[in-house]
């Protein structure tokens, strides 16, 4: 029989599908094994959060498929499973729109200043309303950076369902194909952050994306905006960001990932009343961390089963991650 590894706690209905066709091992529980003792004997790994270097893919003779619940790949070691062609699976559909609605919670929160304003409720300072006034989203421009499954979504919940204006920035894409999303394609980043009064960031984080957002980009941000941060953490320069904040220039951020998870212990981030934080939340909905199982467990099945990886059955919420253009952008 098959043997996948499991890193952490997954769906029960997935767990249930794996466990009646598979041996698994748990990350997790009380029966909780070591990814490292447990690799060489695995034929597959089902990979939340956990990191899976080069050395451990190395070791994993057996090892033949590598599913990640979601679509960050970043905890992967992407060259040492491509030298041993062990396909590295991804579910692209099953949390974007969790992490559009939470761009949105975010936006809100921080425009509106729901935390304050819970916090003054709570502490008997209920005529600090007079000081929470907000801002509406209708009518604001939001600039949304990386126009992919999430930053699409956005951008079309931001057209659609708010009344907002949407400048997108991706080089990746041809203008048409973010014009279908409702968004102006800008052709510079600079020339979005200039003229956006909130900006989301939506790209994945690679070499080429760390630190996107730093000094020189966020003070091309306009006065009094702010920044919504889901992406992953790496792709807005932390310490920029808190100087930004402090010196008045952006008016707020909310924030869901960061260059260190969790972020140190005393963080700049916990003493600012302008940014609002969540714990890498995002993605976290029931239907989400369903549908991501699932989906994750039906691509670990259908190849140790003998389906191509680069030919998901139709239908099917899984594919393999492709790392896309390395070099320049498309026209
Ligand atoms: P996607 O691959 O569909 O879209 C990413 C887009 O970013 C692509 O269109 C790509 O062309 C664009 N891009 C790449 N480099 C860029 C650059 N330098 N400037 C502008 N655009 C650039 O991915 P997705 O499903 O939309 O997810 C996006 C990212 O969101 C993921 O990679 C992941 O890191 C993050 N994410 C976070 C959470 C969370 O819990 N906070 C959950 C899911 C995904």
């Amino acid at each position: 029989m098959d043997q996948v590894y499991v890193d952490g706690p997954i769906h029960a209905e997935a767990l249930d599908v794996l466990q009646g066709t598979t041996e698994v091992v748990s990350g997790f529980g009380p029966q909780a094994v070591e990814m490292e003792a447990a690799l060489p004997s695995m034929h597959a790994v089902l990979l939340r959060t956990a990191p899976l270097g080069a050395e451990a893919i190395d070791r994993a003779r057996s090892l033949r498929v590598i599913a990640r619940h979601g679509v960050g790949v970043d905890n992967v070691a992407l060259d040492a499973a491509a030298r041993r062609g062990i396909p590295v699976l991804i579910t692209p559909r099953a949390n974007l729109r969790s992490v559009a609605e939470h761009a949105f919670a975010l936006m809100l929160a921080v425009s509106r200043n729901v935390v304050r304003a819970d916090r003054s409720v709570r502490e008997g300072r209920f005529s600090s309303r007079d000081h929470l006034q907000g801002r509406e989203l209708l009518g604001a421009t939001l600039g949304v950076i990386g126009l992919g499954r999430i930053g699409g979504e956005v951008a079309r919940m931001a057209l659609r369902g708010f009344g907002m204006r949407v400048l997108g920035y991706d080089p990746w894409l041809p203008p048409g194909r973010i014009r279908e999303w409702g968004a102006e394609p800008v052709e510079a980043l600079p020339d979005l952050l200039g003229a956006c009064d909130i900006v989301t960031v939506h790209v994945p984080l690679s070499e080429a994306t760390r630190g996107l957002l730093g000094r020189r980009e966020l003070a091309s941000m306009r006065d009094g905006s702010i920044l919504i941060q889901t992406a992953r953490g790496g792709v807005v320069e932390e310490d920029a960001l808190v100087e930004a904040l402090r010196s008045g220039h952006l008016a707020g951020a909310g924030i869901d990932v960061y260059e260190t998870e969790p972020p140190r212990e005393g963080h700049p981030f916990f003493s600012m009343e302008e940014i609002v934080l969540t714990p890498h939340t995002a993605a976290l909905t029931e239907q989400a961390m369903r549908r991501m199982a699932l989906d994750a467990t039906q691509g670990i099945l259908d190849v140790l089963g003998g389906a191509d990886p680069s030919d998901p059955p139709e239908g099917a919420g899984w594919r393999a991650f492709d790392p896309g253009p390395a070099a320049e952008p498309k026209e």
